[in-house]
């Protein structure tokens, strides 16, 4: 089935033609390596980024004879290069509260997120405090109330359509007078008016850098890996409408493809902090390099 073929690695495909056995040796031609670019297209990883890694794999290496075994290996470490130095878990600062902004477009998965996150640190025994920032959306507030339950963390709220920097202003003054290590605010994903989101976030900074001047110490993008190459569109978007310190990538427990991950490690080298694996509370995962190298290989 197509399904398990994906869920096997884009490799899978590569070489099986004519059914041919994995120790089997061709020569490392054009057209070889024209498959396997294809094939990391078809897997989102974009097609500057699946050239560049194709040419790196091809490096020294040209009409050589190599089995599809060899080649999965020799990508598998292409892959792991490119990642390991974006595989990077929240950086966590003696700074109290440590004011960490969640940016991303409505359904990218931010609320999911902010919840997960929260009750790591929460177990973890860090102190959290969220801020329900996107004011507009009622649902979004119930959402994020309802996470914050789970997380066992406290949600800030503010009546729909209030103005989403006082909120986040009210938010890390109570922070700071509880002593929380972390505050978390969640933030509109309205792309519909770039401008005025751009103003709504921009107000939140300057709001909450006048209580602190270091703040927001993050500032995390969450992306939606069921967008494919759009999430690099996304990056491109966002860093022109806030100051993007790290990503985290949701929803890659079902058909996403994944490769799109190292398209953006490739082009832009943000941090990756974590990955959402479903839909409970515990499926966020640390990023690792090679097990995702593994998975997306085959
Ligand atoms: P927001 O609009 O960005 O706040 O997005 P939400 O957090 O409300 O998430 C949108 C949808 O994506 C919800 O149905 C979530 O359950 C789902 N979701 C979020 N993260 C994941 C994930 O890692 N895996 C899966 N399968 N679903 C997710």
């Amino acid at each position: 089935a197509p399904e398990e073929t994906q869920r096997s690695g884009v490799l899978g495909r590569l070489f099986t033609k004519g059914g041919e056995a994995e120790e089997l040796r061709r020569p490392l031609d054009d057209d070889m390596l024209q498959d396997l670019e294809d094939l990391l297209i078809s897997a989102d990883m974009g097609v500057e980024t699946a050239a560049r890694v194709t040419a790196n794999l091809a490096e020294g290496r040209f009409g050589k004879r190599v089995s599809s075994r060899e080649i999965k290996q020799l990508l598998a470490a292409e892959i792991s290069r490119i990642m390991d130095p974006v595989a990077r878990p929240l950086p966590l600062y003696a700074k109290k509260p440590q004011v960490v902004l969640v940016v991303g477009v409505n359904g990218a998965g931010k609320t999911t997120t902010i919840g997960k996150l929260a009750s790591q640190f929460n177990a973890a025994g860090k102190k959290v405090v969220i801020a329900a920032c996107d004011t507009f959306r009622a649902a979004a507030v119930e959402q994020l109330q309802v996470w914050g339950d789970r997380a066992g963390v406290p949600v800030l709220t503010a009546p729909q359509g209030s103005d989403p920097a006082s909120l986040a202003f009210d938010a890390q003054k109570r922070a700071e007078e509880e002593g929380a290590d972390l505050l978390m605010i969640d933030t509109a994903g309205r792309l519909q008016n770039r401008a005025d989101l751009m103003e709504e976030l921009a107000k939140i900074v300057r709001v909450i850098r006048k209580r602190d001047e270091t703040a927001p110490h993050n500032t995390i993008l969450v992306l939606d890996a069921t967008t494919g190459q759009n999430a690099v569109n996304q990056v491109e978007i966002f860093q022109k409408l806030a100051d993007v310190s790290g990503l985290v990538m949701t929803k890659l427990d079902g058909t996403a493809r994944g490769g799109v991950l190292v398209a953006l490690a490739d082009q832009f080298g943000l941090p990756i902090h974590a990955i959402g694996v479903g839909e409970q509370i515990d499926d966020l995962a640390p990023f690792d390099p090679e097990e995702f190298a593994a998975a997306l290989t085959g």
